[in-house]
């Protein structure tokens, strides 16, 4: 059995590339050589040093990277972080960590703001940080399974490869081909970043809820595994009914726990043909995310996701013009006049992994997924489960479920909870053939 003596540290990339990091010390924090220090401090990049300030603008420190170590019971906030980077939720605000704060400088003369810190804490706070307090026990600590499965999946690795970019561009000689995925082995400096491609994590910036401990407390050192390795949990929003597969959105590999499953109590057939495909976009089957308990939805979404309406089923159009500039602007490609989209390939759950996209200039094939969704929205379309019909010069997008669907559907394991399904149960129904164990 896979198992670890102490409970590993990891390091989360919270501001990317900045050309000045402001922020707050609250307590005492060492440097290498400097402190204690605290209250306001900044950072600036210059010529392949950072400069660290404190409130009065003197300097600190001077080093390419600089590790303020906290002292017991100490915090740190930093300033106008974004959140949901490129989504259509994207803001900034003040966050608060635990933990260690270490300064990267990059090649490029900006800065790197890491955060340290003992995996369970980071766990607490991720599932507090993506769900509400008043979500299902029994969901949070499914939840807490996975995350921690995923996250010590992407270090083993890590340890073991040296990838560091996981993107792909194919030309053929007719047709121009992009495709693309973007997998969490593109951080250099650190373990995982902060935002939704790897695991929203707002450090103590939300109140951490005790439900969330208590998720995190009472499945500590656990994890999925699935023939001794432990699992690369992934996991959206809503499936729309069926699960995906694992290279309809990132590498051309099978995973065998991450097959497409049908996400209901009575199991629906899988998509093939493209008549299916629409007939199973326009219907509204029974699906345990096929819900609209605007209560349970407050329960499980914190505020921001709430204003994502409308899901499990969903329309957006545009015109013509509007549809072409958001080509343009998104792929850096001119089509020219949009004639029409189709779509190549798709997995069981509808969603496409070869879009072609077919102008009086050009006829491009885009995939994966998610290059699909970034491509048709001036943010990101929900999912690439969609079909695309044209009404009087609009495009019309009908599609089904939000994210790329693999693995658990966060939607939907939150209603199982509510219909008394376990963690355990939950997370075999969407992983088929894994096992929970404890590894520390
Ligand atoms: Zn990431
Ligand atoms: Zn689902």
């Amino acid at each position: 059995m896979w198992s670890v003596k102490k409970q590993p540290e990891i390091t989360v990339g919270i501001m990317d590339r900045q050309t000045e990091v402001f922020g707050r010390l609250d307590g005492n924090f060492n440097g290498d050589g400097f402190g204690p220090i605290s209250g306001q401090f900044s950072a600036k990049p210059d010529a392949g040093m950072i400069i660290l300030f404190d409130g009065a603008q003197r300097e600190i420190a001077r080093s390419p990277s600089i590790r303020l170590t906290s002292q017991e019971g100490s915090t740190f906030w930093l300033f106008n972080v974004t959140i949901g980077n490129r989504f259509h939720w994207e803001r900034t605000e003040d966050q608060t960590f635990q933990g260690d704060l270490i300064l990267c400088s990059r090649n490029d003369q900006t800065i790197t703001a890491i955060n340290e810190i003992l995996l369970e804490d980071y766990l607490t706070s991720v599932i507090s940080s993506e769900m509400s307090a008043e979500a299902p026990i029994e969901f949070l600590k499914a939840h807490a399974i996975l995350a921690r499965s995923w996250i010590l999946a992407a270090l083993n690795r890590k340890k073991k490869t040296k990838e560091t970019t996981i993107q792909v561009e194919r030309t053929t000689e007719k047709d121009k081909e992009v495709i693309r995925w973007y997998d969490r082995e593109d951080h250099d400096l650190f373990d995982v970043c902060a935002d939704d491609h790897c695991q929203r994590y707002h450090g103590l910036t939300k109140i951490i809820s005790k439900q969330a401990r208590e998720a995190v407390q009472e499945t500590r050192g656990m994890v999925m595994t699935y023939q001794n390795e432990i699992c690369d949990a992934r996991y959206s929003k809503a499936c729309g009914g069926f699960t995906e597969y694992f290279d309809t959105a990132w590498d051309d590999k099978r995973v065998p726990y991450l097959t497409s499953i049908s996400d209901a109590p009575v199991p629906q057939q899988p998509i093939g043909t493209e008549e299916e495909a629409s007939r199973w976009i326009l219907s509204e089957p029974n699906a345990y995310c096929n819900t609209k308990d605007e209560s349970l939805l407050l329960k499980i979404l914190p505020a921001f996701d709430r204003e994502t309406k409308g899901f499990f089923r969903w329309r957006v159009d545009f015109s013509r013009e509007e549809l072409e500039e958001i080509l343009r602007e998104k792929s850096g490609l001119d089509f020219g006049t949009l004639k029409e989209i189709v779509s190549l390939s798709r997995g069981p759950s509808g969603r496409i992994s070869k879009l072609k996209i077919v102008g009086s200039k050009k006829s491009i094939v885009v995939g994966k997924e998610l290059e699909i969704r970034r491509w048709l929205s001036r943010t990101h379309l929900y999912s690439s489960a969609f079909i695309v019909t044209v009404e009087a010069g609009r495009f019309i997008f009908h599609g089904a479920g939000w994210g790329h669907g693999v693995g658990l559907c966060q939607i939907g394991a939150a209603v199982m909870a509510t219909r008394g399904f376990s963690a355990e149960k939950t997370l075999k129904h969407y992983f088929r053939g894994i096992e929970i164990q404890k590894i520390y």
